[in-house]
C-alpha cells in the first residue's frame, strides 16, 4: 500500500495484550488500569485483520504488547499468522522473561526472529527499572534463543542518570555474540513523557571515538528505522533508533494495531481507525473483508508526513506504550 507521500506500507505491528509481567517506569508504571479481556481483540480477529492487510501488500508482522508472552497461546497466534497468504515474516518483541520457557513452542510455530528488551545488566537496577527481579531469566532466555539459532536483537532504552552509564556494556554484548544491540531513544509517549532520555548522536560519537575504524553498515535488517554500525572484530552490530535526534519518518513503512483494535497511522498522534465496531458489528464474508480492507486503506491514507516528538505539547496520543506496542 502506498500512502500519499509515496511510502510503501508493508509492515504491521500488533499489540496482542495490554498486560505485562513487568512495570517499566517509562512504559507501564505501577497502578495502571487494565482493559477487560472482552475489549481485547481475539486471535481470530487479529488473523482476519492480518489477512486483509496481506491482501493489500503487508508482508511483515510484529507481535508485541504489553508483554505478548503473558497472553495464553501466543505461539499459536504466531503459527496462525505464519499461514496467512502473503505474509513473509512474523517476529516478536518481548521483555524476554518468558522467552526461554516458550522458545520451543515459538520455534515450532515458525517464529522468524525476536527482539528482547534489555536496559541494564545490573540485577538490582533491573529490578528498579522494571519492578521485577528478573534479569537472570532474561539473560538465560537470550542464551537459549542464541543457541537455538533464532535471529535476535536486543533493544535498550537509556534514561539519563538511571542506566546511561551502561551503554557501552550493553553495546559490548554484540562483541562476542551474533546479535545486534540497538539503542531506542526514549519518546514522550505515555509514561515516557517527562523522563529524560539520551541522544543516540552522543553514543555514536563516543563509539567512534573509541573505535575510529567504526564502519557504517548499510545492510537493511529487519523492518525499519534502525541505522547500524559495525565495530571491526565484533560478531554483531550496534543499531540506533533515533526518533528524537534522527527523524526517519520519510522511511516509515508501518501501521500499528492496538490490543483494543485501534489501527494507528502514526505513533505520535491519537488518531486511529477503530476496527471493533466493524469486527463485532455483524458483517460477514466478503462484506466483512471489504470493510476491513477499506479501514486499512483509510488508515494508510491518513498517515501524516511526520511525527512531532520534538514538540511534546503537540503529541496527541494519550495511550500508554504498552497499549500501542512500541
Ligand atoms: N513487552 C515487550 C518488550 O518490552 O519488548 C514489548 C512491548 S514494549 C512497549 C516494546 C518496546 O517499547 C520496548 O523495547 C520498550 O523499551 C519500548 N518503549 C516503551 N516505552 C517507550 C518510550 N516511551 N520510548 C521509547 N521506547 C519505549
Ligand atoms: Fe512491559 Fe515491555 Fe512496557 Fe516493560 S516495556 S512495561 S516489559 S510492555
Amino acid at each position: 500500500m502506498l500512502d500519499r507521500y509515496g511510502r510503501n506500507i508493508d509492515y504491521l505491528r500488533i499489540s496482542v495484550t495490554d498486560r505485562c509481567n513487568l512495570r517499566c517506569r517509562y512504559c507501564m508504571p505501577e497502578g495502571v488500569e487494565l482493559v477487560p479481556m472482552q475489549e481485547i481483540l481475539t486471535y481470530e480477529e487479529i488473523r482476519e485483520i492480518c489477512a486483509a492487510a496481506a491482501k493489500l501488500g503487508v508482508r511483515k508482522l510484529k507481535v508485541t504488547g504489553g508483554e505478548p508472552l503473558v497472553r495464553r497461546g501466543c505461539a499459536e497466534l504466531i503459527r496462525m499468522l505464519k499461514t496467512v497468504p502473503g505474509i513473509e515474516q512474523v517476529t516478536l518483541t518481548t521483555n524476554g522473561v518468558l522467552l526461554g520457557k516458550y522458545l520451543p513452542e515459538l520455534l515450532d510455530a515458525g517464529l522468524d526472529a525476536a527482539n528482547v528488551s534489555l536496559d541494564t545488566l545490573d540485577r538490582e537496577r533491573y529490578a528498579a527499572i522494571t519492578g521485577q527481579d528478573a534479569l537472570g531469566a532474561v539473560l538465560e532466555s537470550v542464551d537459549a534463543a542464541l543457541a537455538s539459532g533464532l535471529r535476535l536483537k536486543l533493544n535498550a532504552v537509556l534514561q539519563k542518570g538511571v542506566n546511561d552509564d551502561e551503554w557501552f556494556a550493553l553495546a559490548s554484548l554484540a562483541r562476542d555474540r551474533a546479535l545486534d544491540v540497538r539503542f531506542i531513544e526514549l519518546m514522550p509517549i505515555g509514561a515516557g513523557k517527562g523522563i529524560r532520555g539520551v541522544a543516540n548522536t552522543e553514543l555514536r560519537a563516543e563509539l567512534l571515538r573509541r573505535y575510529p575504524e567504526l564502519e557504517e553498515d548499510a545492510a537493511v535488517r529487519g523492518n525499519g528505522p534502525a541505522v547500524y554500525v559495525r565495530v571491526p572484530g565484533w560478531k554483531g552490530g550496534v543499531g540506533f533508533i533515533s526518533a528524537m535526534h534522527g527523524k526517519f519518518c520519510d522511511r516509515c513503512n508501518r501501521l500499528r494495531l492496538t490490543a483494543q483494535g485501534r489501527l494507528k497511522p502514526c505513533l505520535c498522534y491519537g488518531d486511529a481507525v477503530d476496527l471493533m465496531p466493524l469486527l463485532r458489528g455483524g458483517a460477514h464474508g466478503t462484506e466483512r473483508e471489504a470493510l476491513l480492507c477499506q479501514a486499512l486503506e483509510d488508515a494508510v491514507a491518513s498517515k501524516p508526513a511526520q511525527h512531532c516528538f520534538e514538540a511534546p505539547e503537540r503529541v496527541t496520543e494519550t495511550a500508554r506504550m504498552a497499549d500501542i506496542g512500541g
